[in-house]
């Protein structure tokens, strides 16, 4: 896997070192790639992911919308928990 962006310890995300966009799962990834071999190149990132159903999430993640808003209430919880804390 390219490193080339550093992304969360300890995430199941991936990361196109073509065009430096992040998925919250590999099914995306693949969803965001048109390929075809008989082409040249191959594989050519889809650039209007919106058009395929995706959306970013507050992370920069793109997933799709169910995941962006179980996400975005994950990391509510946690800026709560976080605070609770620090209190
Ligand atoms: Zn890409
Ligand atoms: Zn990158």
């Amino acid at each position: 896997m390219d490193s080339c962006c550093t992304l969360p310890v300890g995430s199941n995300l991936s990361h196109c070192s073509k065009c430096h966009q992040t998925f919250s799962s590999l099914t995306l990834f693949d969803k965001h790639q048109d390929v075809d071999y008989d082409r040249t190149p191959a594989v050519v990132c889809k650039t209007r992911l919106t058009a395929l159903g995706l959306v970013k999430d507050l992370g920069g993640t793109w997933c799709t919308p169910d995941a962006a808003i179980s996400r975005q209430a994950q990391s509510v919880r946690l800026a709560m928990t976080r605070s609770r804390r620090a209190a």
